[in-house]
Protein backbone atom coordinates (compact mmCIF):
# COMPACT_ATOMS: atom_id res chain seq x y z
CA UNK A 1 0.00 0.00 0.00
CA UNK A 2 1.26 3.87 -0.90
CA UNK A 3 0.13 7.12 -0.19
CA UNK A 4 -1.07 8.81 -2.80
CA UNK A 5 -2.09 12.20 -1.69
CA UNK A 6 -2.50 14.29 1.91
CA UNK A 7 -4.77 16.92 2.44
CA UNK A 8 -5.40 18.84 5.11
CA UNK A 9 -8.59 21.96 6.00
CA UNK A 10 -9.35 24.06 8.35
CA UNK A 11 -12.87 23.75 10.94
CA UNK A 12 -13.66 26.34 13.72
CA UNK A 13 -15.37 24.46 16.63
CA UNK A 14 -16.81 26.70 19.62
CA UNK A 15 -16.70 26.03 23.10
CA UNK A 16 -20.07 26.59 24.91
CA UNK A 17 -18.46 27.53 28.47
CA UNK A 18 -18.01 30.89 27.15
CA UNK A 19 -15.63 33.32 28.46
CA UNK A 20 -12.88 30.53 29.29
CA UNK A 21 -9.87 31.56 30.52
CA UNK A 22 -6.30 30.52 31.89
CA UNK A 23 -3.99 32.49 33.31
CA UNK A 24 -1.95 33.24 29.57
CA UNK A 25 -5.44 33.95 28.30
CA UNK A 26 -8.44 32.47 26.09
CA UNK A 27 -10.80 32.32 23.30
CA UNK A 28 -14.00 30.63 22.70
CA UNK A 29 -13.05 28.97 19.09
CA UNK A 30 -10.78 26.51 18.34
CA UNK A 31 -9.68 26.08 15.16
CA UNK A 32 -8.83 22.58 13.94
CA UNK A 33 -6.93 21.23 11.19
CA UNK A 34 -8.79 17.99 9.88
CA UNK A 35 -6.27 15.74 8.00
CA UNK A 36 -6.70 13.44 4.98
CA UNK A 37 -4.01 10.71 4.16
CA UNK A 38 -5.27 8.78 0.60
CA UNK A 39 -3.61 5.77 -0.72
CA UNK A 40 -3.50 3.42 -3.72
CA UNK A 41 -5.76 0.73 -1.83
CA UNK A 42 -8.73 2.87 -1.72
CA UNK A 43 -7.85 3.28 2.02
CA UNK A 44 -8.08 6.50 3.61
CA UNK A 45 -7.53 7.65 7.17
CA UNK A 46 -8.52 11.00 8.96
CA UNK A 47 -6.43 12.86 11.73
CA UNK A 48 -6.77 15.51 13.36
CA UNK A 49 -4.07 18.70 14.04
CA UNK A 50 -4.74 21.46 16.29
CA UNK A 51 -2.72 24.73 16.15
CA UNK A 52 -3.85 25.51 19.36
CA UNK A 53 -3.74 28.58 21.13
CA UNK A 54 -1.13 30.77 19.86
CA UNK A 55 -0.03 32.27 23.40
CA UNK A 56 0.97 28.68 23.82
CA UNK A 57 1.63 26.61 20.57
CA UNK A 58 3.31 29.90 18.80
CA UNK A 59 1.39 28.43 15.82
CA UNK A 60 -1.41 29.77 13.27
CA UNK A 61 -3.99 27.25 11.58
CA UNK A 62 -2.93 28.86 8.09
CA UNK A 63 0.80 27.93 9.19
CA UNK A 64 -0.69 24.14 10.22
CA UNK A 65 -2.50 24.23 6.73
CA UNK A 66 0.93 24.83 4.96
CA UNK A 67 2.69 22.84 6.40
CA UNK A 68 0.12 19.12 6.04
CA UNK A 69 -0.57 20.23 2.39
CA UNK A 70 2.81 22.06 1.19
CA UNK A 71 5.14 20.20 3.26
CA UNK A 72 4.72 17.37 4.92
CA UNK A 73 2.25 15.62 2.02
CA UNK A 74 4.62 16.03 -0.83
CA UNK A 75 7.42 14.09 1.38
CA UNK A 76 5.39 11.25 2.03
CA UNK A 77 3.40 10.65 -1.09
CA UNK A 78 4.86 7.35 -2.08
CA UNK A 79 5.58 5.91 1.70
CA UNK A 80 3.95 2.80 2.54
CA UNK A 81 1.82 4.23 5.57
CA UNK A 82 3.25 1.56 8.04
CA UNK A 83 6.50 3.09 7.98
CA UNK A 84 5.84 5.41 10.83
CA UNK A 85 9.02 5.25 12.29
CA UNK A 86 10.23 6.49 8.65
CA UNK A 87 7.53 8.75 8.10
CA UNK A 88 8.03 11.13 10.70
CA UNK A 89 11.95 10.63 10.83
CA UNK A 90 11.35 12.18 7.45
CA UNK A 91 8.75 14.66 8.25
CA UNK A 92 12.02 15.80 11.03
CA UNK A 93 14.16 16.03 8.58
CA UNK A 94 11.66 18.19 6.42
CA UNK A 95 11.15 20.92 8.98
CA UNK A 96 12.12 20.86 12.45
CA UNK A 97 9.31 21.33 15.49
CA UNK A 98 5.94 21.52 14.09
CA UNK A 99 4.91 19.06 16.08
CA UNK A 100 1.09 19.97 15.86
CA UNK A 101 0.80 19.34 12.30
CA UNK A 102 3.39 15.76 12.36
CA UNK A 103 0.23 15.06 14.94
CA UNK A 104 -2.18 15.28 12.38
CA UNK A 105 -0.42 12.99 10.11
CA UNK A 106 0.64 10.96 12.70
CA UNK A 107 -3.42 10.16 13.68
CA UNK A 108 -4.08 9.61 10.14
CA UNK A 109 -1.87 7.22 9.70
CA UNK A 110 -2.84 5.65 12.73
CA UNK A 111 -6.52 5.22 11.34
CA UNK A 112 -5.72 4.10 8.13
CA UNK A 113 -3.38 1.08 9.10
CA UNK A 114 -5.84 0.28 12.04
CA UNK A 115 -8.77 0.62 8.71
CA UNK A 116 -5.97 -1.60 6.67
CA UNK A 117 -5.85 -4.49 9.24
CA UNK A 118 -9.13 -4.05 10.81
CA UNK A 119 -8.56 -3.41 14.42
CA UNK A 120 -8.24 -0.38 16.38
CA UNK A 121 -5.11 1.38 15.92
CA UNK A 122 -4.15 0.38 20.04
CA UNK A 123 -3.33 -3.12 18.28
CA UNK A 124 -0.32 -1.48 16.55
CA UNK A 125 1.43 -0.14 19.20
CA UNK A 126 0.99 -2.87 22.01
CA UNK A 127 -2.88 -3.02 22.73
CA UNK A 128 -5.27 -2.26 25.72
CA UNK A 129 -3.37 -2.48 29.49
CA UNK A 130 -6.70 -0.06 30.92
CA UNK A 131 -10.15 -1.38 29.58
CA UNK A 132 -11.53 1.80 31.23
CA UNK A 133 -9.59 5.09 31.73
CA UNK A 134 -10.85 7.77 34.42
CA UNK A 135 -11.47 10.85 33.30
CA UNK A 136 -10.49 14.31 34.02
CA UNK A 137 -12.87 17.25 33.37
CA UNK A 138 -11.02 21.01 32.91
CA UNK A 139 -12.44 23.83 33.93
CA UNK A 140 -11.48 27.46 33.17
CA UNK A 141 -10.13 30.23 35.21
CA UNK A 142 -13.63 31.71 36.17
CA UNK A 143 -15.31 33.13 39.19
CA UNK A 144 -14.88 30.71 42.05
CA UNK A 145 -18.53 30.50 42.64
CA UNK A 146 -19.09 29.57 38.85
CA UNK A 147 -16.34 27.37 38.64
CA UNK A 148 -17.62 25.15 41.53
CA UNK A 149 -21.28 25.06 39.94
CA UNK A 150 -20.10 23.80 37.41
CA UNK A 151 -18.28 21.13 38.74
CA UNK A 152 -21.06 20.48 40.79
CA UNK A 153 -22.90 19.59 38.00
CA UNK A 154 -20.33 17.27 36.00
CA UNK A 155 -19.93 15.35 39.55
CA UNK A 156 -23.64 14.67 38.98
CA UNK A 157 -23.05 13.16 35.94
CA UNK A 158 -20.38 10.75 37.67
CA UNK A 159 -16.65 12.32 37.18
CA UNK A 160 -14.58 12.27 39.20
CA UNK A 161 -11.71 14.20 38.74
CA UNK A 162 -11.63 18.01 38.30
CA UNK A 163 -8.25 20.47 36.67
CA UNK A 164 -8.90 23.78 37.83
CA UNK A 165 -7.33 26.82 35.82
CA UNK A 166 -5.91 28.94 38.71
CA UNK A 167 -2.90 32.03 38.40
CA UNK A 168 -4.86 35.52 39.61
CA UNK A 169 -4.37 36.15 43.51
CA UNK A 170 -3.56 33.64 46.15
CA UNK A 171 -6.97 34.25 47.80
CA UNK A 172 -8.90 34.04 44.69
CA UNK A 173 -7.10 30.80 44.11
CA UNK A 174 -7.57 29.27 47.47
CA UNK A 175 -11.16 30.59 47.13
CA UNK A 176 -11.66 28.30 43.63
CA UNK A 177 -10.24 25.63 45.07
CA UNK A 178 -11.87 25.61 48.45
CA UNK A 179 -15.46 25.97 46.54
CA UNK A 180 -14.84 23.27 44.00
CA UNK A 181 -13.68 21.12 46.89
CA UNK A 182 -17.24 21.58 48.34
CA UNK A 183 -19.23 21.12 45.69
CA UNK A 184 -17.45 17.87 44.15
CA UNK A 185 -17.43 15.91 47.38
CA UNK A 186 -13.98 14.66 49.26
CA UNK A 187 -13.32 11.97 47.06
CA UNK A 188 -12.62 13.82 44.02
CA UNK A 189 -8.76 14.35 42.38
CA UNK A 190 -8.25 17.81 42.12
CA UNK A 191 -5.97 19.42 40.20
CA UNK A 192 -4.44 23.37 39.69
CA UNK A 193 -3.13 24.15 36.74
CA UNK A 194 -1.39 27.78 36.93
CA UNK A 195 0.20 27.92 33.01
CA UNK A 196 3.27 29.02 34.47
CA UNK A 197 1.86 31.80 36.32
CA UNK A 198 4.11 32.11 39.72
CA UNK A 199 7.29 32.49 40.86
CA UNK A 200 8.68 29.51 42.44
CA UNK A 201 7.91 30.94 45.85
CA UNK A 202 4.95 32.29 45.21
CA UNK A 203 3.87 29.01 44.22
CA UNK A 204 4.50 27.74 46.95
CA UNK A 205 2.28 29.79 49.26
CA UNK A 206 -0.11 29.48 47.32
CA UNK A 207 0.11 25.68 47.27
CA UNK A 208 0.46 25.29 51.17
CA UNK A 209 -2.42 27.78 51.41
CA UNK A 210 -4.92 25.28 49.62
CA UNK A 211 -3.87 22.31 51.89
CA UNK A 212 -6.72 21.79 53.25
CA UNK A 213 -8.99 21.00 50.30
CA UNK A 214 -6.66 18.12 49.06
CA UNK A 215 -5.15 19.24 45.84
CA UNK A 216 -3.43 16.02 44.40
CA UNK A 217 -1.68 17.62 41.68
CA UNK A 218 -0.43 21.03 40.63
CA UNK A 219 0.40 21.48 36.92
CA UNK A 220 3.41 23.79 35.85
CA UNK A 221 3.64 26.15 38.22
CA UNK A 222 6.47 28.23 36.73
CA UNK A 223 7.90 29.43 33.36
CA UNK A 224 8.30 26.50 30.70
CA UNK A 225 12.16 27.42 31.48
CA UNK A 226 12.75 27.64 34.78
CA UNK A 227 13.26 24.21 35.68
CA UNK A 228 15.15 24.88 39.03
CA UNK A 229 12.04 26.78 40.03
CA UNK A 230 9.83 23.63 39.46
CA UNK A 231 12.25 21.55 41.38
CA UNK A 232 12.09 23.58 44.46
CA UNK A 233 8.34 23.59 44.27
CA UNK A 234 8.23 19.78 43.91
CA UNK A 235 10.62 19.73 47.26
CA UNK A 236 8.43 22.03 49.07
CA UNK A 237 4.85 20.90 48.57
CA UNK A 238 2.92 18.00 49.31
CA UNK A 239 1.08 17.73 45.86
CA UNK A 240 2.61 15.84 42.79
CA UNK A 241 4.35 18.53 40.50
CA UNK A 242 3.46 17.94 37.00
CA UNK A 243 5.14 19.46 33.90
CA UNK A 244 3.14 20.40 30.68
CA UNK A 245 4.87 23.35 28.76
CA UNK A 246 8.04 22.39 29.90
CA UNK A 247 7.69 18.94 27.74
CA UNK A 248 7.21 18.43 23.83
CA UNK A 249 9.23 15.71 23.41
CA UNK A 250 11.18 12.42 25.03
CA UNK A 251 13.93 14.46 25.10
CA UNK A 252 12.79 17.57 27.24
CA UNK A 253 11.20 14.50 29.60
CA UNK A 254 14.83 13.24 30.15
CA UNK A 255 16.00 16.79 30.56
CA UNK A 256 12.92 17.70 33.28
CA UNK A 257 13.27 14.24 34.91
CA UNK A 258 17.11 14.85 35.06
CA UNK A 259 16.61 18.01 36.79
CA UNK A 260 14.38 16.58 39.36
CA UNK A 261 11.53 18.85 38.50
CA UNK A 262 8.79 16.67 38.03
CA UNK A 263 6.50 14.21 39.74
CA UNK A 264 4.41 13.71 36.77
CA UNK A 265 4.83 14.24 32.73
CA UNK A 266 2.01 15.19 30.83
CA UNK A 267 1.65 13.49 27.42
CA UNK A 268 -0.11 15.76 25.05
CA UNK A 269 -0.76 13.99 21.54
CA UNK A 270 -0.87 17.85 19.65
CA UNK A 271 2.34 19.17 21.04
CA UNK A 272 4.75 15.93 20.88
CA UNK A 273 3.93 15.79 17.81
CA UNK A 274 1.80 12.08 17.77
CA UNK A 275 1.02 8.92 19.19
CA UNK A 276 4.15 7.11 17.86
CA UNK A 277 6.64 10.51 19.56
CA UNK A 278 4.34 10.52 22.82
CA UNK A 279 4.92 6.83 23.68
CA UNK A 280 8.38 7.63 23.21
CA UNK A 281 8.48 10.19 25.69
CA UNK A 282 6.35 7.96 27.64
CA UNK A 283 9.21 5.11 27.30
CA UNK A 284 11.52 8.18 29.01
CA UNK A 285 8.98 8.38 31.92
CA UNK A 286 8.86 4.62 32.44
CA UNK A 287 12.42 3.93 32.32
CA UNK A 288 12.68 6.55 34.98
CA UNK A 289 10.04 5.87 37.49
CA UNK A 290 8.11 8.87 36.88
CA UNK A 291 4.13 9.09 36.53
CA UNK A 292 2.66 10.77 33.24
CA UNK A 293 -1.41 11.22 32.07
CA UNK A 294 -2.46 11.77 28.80
CA UNK A 295 -3.28 15.39 28.59
CA UNK A 296 -5.89 17.25 26.35
CA UNK A 297 -6.05 20.23 23.30
CA UNK A 298 -9.74 20.90 23.60
CA UNK A 299 -11.30 20.47 20.16
CA UNK A 300 -12.74 16.98 19.02
CA UNK A 301 -13.72 13.68 19.78
CA UNK A 302 -11.61 12.57 17.34
CA UNK A 303 -8.59 13.76 19.39
CA UNK A 304 -10.32 12.48 22.36
CA UNK A 305 -10.53 9.06 20.88
CA UNK A 306 -6.95 9.13 19.69
CA UNK A 307 -6.24 10.14 23.53
CA UNK A 308 -8.11 7.39 24.82
CA UNK A 309 -6.51 4.89 22.39
CA UNK A 310 -3.08 6.16 23.96
CA UNK A 311 -3.95 6.24 27.44
CA UNK A 312 -5.24 2.60 27.08
CA UNK A 313 -1.98 1.53 26.00
CA UNK A 314 0.06 2.78 28.47
CA UNK A 315 1.46 0.02 31.57
CA UNK A 316 1.80 2.75 34.58
CA UNK A 317 -1.20 4.97 33.91
CA UNK A 318 -2.13 5.70 37.37
CA UNK A 319 -3.81 9.14 37.51
CA UNK A 320 -6.74 10.17 35.55
CA UNK A 321 -6.77 11.57 31.99
CA UNK A 322 -7.76 14.58 30.11
CA UNK A 323 -9.85 12.83 27.43
CA UNK A 324 -13.22 14.49 28.07
CA UNK A 325 -13.27 18.31 26.58
CA UNK A 326 -15.48 17.39 23.69
CA UNK A 327 -18.33 17.81 25.82
CA UNK A 328 -17.97 21.29 25.74
CA UNK A 329 -17.88 22.01 22.05
CA UNK A 330 -20.19 22.60 19.25
CA UNK A 331 -19.87 22.09 15.87
CA UNK A 332 -17.38 18.40 16.03
CA UNK A 333 -17.78 16.97 13.00
CA UNK A 334 -17.15 13.15 14.54
CA UNK A 335 -19.00 11.00 16.59
CA UNK A 336 -18.62 7.77 18.14
CA UNK A 337 -16.75 8.49 21.28
CA UNK A 338 -18.30 8.98 24.79
CA UNK A 339 -17.79 9.24 28.55
CA UNK A 340 -20.03 6.86 30.31
CA UNK A 341 -20.09 8.03 34.30
CA UNK A 342 -16.52 9.96 34.46
CA UNK A 343 -14.87 6.73 32.51
CA UNK A 344 -13.59 6.06 28.58
CA UNK A 345 -12.62 3.22 26.82
CA UNK A 346 -10.88 3.04 23.69
CA UNK A 347 -12.98 2.57 20.88
CA UNK A 348 -13.14 -0.75 19.28
CA UNK A 349 -13.80 -0.16 15.40
CA UNK A 350 -11.30 -0.30 12.97
CA UNK A 351 -8.54 2.90 13.11
CA UNK A 352 -9.38 5.37 15.56
CA UNK A 353 -12.71 4.35 15.68
CA UNK A 354 -15.26 6.74 15.14
CA UNK A 355 -16.98 8.77 12.63
CA UNK A 356 -15.88 11.91 10.79
CA UNK A 357 -18.78 13.60 8.53
CA UNK A 358 -16.29 14.16 5.90
CA UNK A 359 -18.99 16.33 3.89
CA UNK A 360 -19.06 18.72 6.46
CA UNK A 361 -15.66 19.82 6.69
CA UNK A 362 -15.38 19.24 2.63
CA UNK A 363 -12.58 16.54 2.97
CA UNK A 364 -15.22 13.53 1.04
CA UNK A 365 -13.97 12.57 -2.44
MG1 LIG B 1 -1.52 22.60 31.09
Amino acid sequence: MKITKVRAVSHKVRNTMTGWKTSLGGHDTHELIFVRIDTDEKLAGIGIASPGALFIAGDTGVNVLEMVNNRFGPAIVGADPFDIEAIMHKLDQVVRGAERPKAGIDLALYDLCGKAVKAPCNRLFGGVIHPRVRVTRLMGMFEPKVMAERSGELAKRGYSAFKLKVGTTVKEDVERVKRVREAVGPGATITIDFNQACSAKEAIVSIEAMEPYDVALVEQPVKLTDLKGMALVRQEVRPLVMADEAVNSATDALRIIDAGAADVISLKIPKMGGIFKARKAAAVCEAAGVDYLVGTAPGSRLLDAANAHLAASLRNLRLPCEIGEFERMADDPVRGFEVVEGFASAPEKPGLGVEVDLKAIGLAE
